[in-house]
């Protein structure tokens, strides 16, 4: 029997990698995208492929519609048809308040976070759906306590971003629930990732450690832990939900 495919957006640092490598050994084909950093992706691809699994890297920015195109189809060529989307590819910007954000750095947040996961769903849901043709599937959104907390001071652009997937998780859940798609969210607390570093800060995490009831960061892992069981048929009763992964936070 064919493996089950999963694609996992920003699959080849952080969370997205956890995903990918778990999701490996559970036995599903694995297709990695990224935007910049191939070298990462292909890593990743060769050390899923040593423990004896099949994992493809694939360049996209998520924020563009003809790369995320591009992207569906060489999985399409190369795996076959997609059971199940992660849309983990996410950024934050510089700690900035609202009376200092440009229109250039709102537009690149809502890009990438919002749209790029809705069309990624869409091209999904098109592959997906009983209603052309597929077999069913399930979609993951990775949203943020952010979305709950609103992250003031810091970048209440990137909370809205993920306010918005949160909305994209109870209305497409809807919409596709007859069609044979679960699609549920997660919301993940303060992780030990790349992606503060990226926001100008690398030790963010660490520093707010305090704030959340458990005292301490999560890992990668634990977030994974938490897609990939969203993504199995033990959560077969799960849709048009989101399970926060906080810490209590
Ligand atoms: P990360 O360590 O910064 O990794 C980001 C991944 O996304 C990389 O694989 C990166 O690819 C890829 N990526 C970035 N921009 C992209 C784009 N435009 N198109 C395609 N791929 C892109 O991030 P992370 O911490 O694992 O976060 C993953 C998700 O969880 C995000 O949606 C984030 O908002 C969410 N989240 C994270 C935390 C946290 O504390 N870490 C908390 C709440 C929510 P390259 O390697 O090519 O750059």
């Amino acid at each position: 029997m064919n493996p089950p495919i999963v694609l996992i957006t920003g699959g080849s640092r952080g969370i997205g990698a956890a995903t990918a490598w778990l999701a490996a050994q559970r036995g599903f084909a694995v297709a990695i995208n990224y935007a910049r950093q191939a070298d990462a992706a292909r890593q990743l691809v060769q050390r899923i492929e040593a423990a004896g699994g099949r994992a493809m890297a694939v360049q996209a920015d998520v924020g563009e519609e003809a790369q995320v195109l591009r992207m569906f189809a060489e999985v399409d060529a190369k795996l076959g048809r997609l059971s199940v989307l992660v849309n983990n590819a996410g950024i934050v910007d510089m700690k900035a308040r609202l009376d200092e954000m440009s229109v250039e750095r709102l537009e690149r947040m809502m890009r990438i976070n919002v749209v790029g996961a809705f069309v990624c769903a869409r091209e999904a849901v098109r592959r997906m759906s009983t209603r052309h043709g597929g077999s069913g599937g399930v979609i993951v959104n990775l949203s943020s306590a952010a979305a709950r907390i609103g992250s003031p001071d810091q970048y209440i652009d990137y909370a809205a971003s993920k306010g918005a997937i949160d909305t994209l998780t109870v209305g497409l859940a809807k919409e596709v629930a007859e069609e044979g798609i679960r699609v549920n969210g997660v919301r993940p607390g303060l992780i030990d990732t790349e992606i503060h570093a990226s926001g100008g800060d690398a030790d963010r995490a660490f520093q707010l450690a305090h704030t959340v009831p458990m005292k301490r960061t999560g890992t990668a892992q634990e977030i994974a832990n938490a897609i990939v069981w969203l993504m199995s048929d033990e959560a077969s009763y799960v849709t048009g939900t989101t399970i926060d992964v906080t810490g209590g936070r």
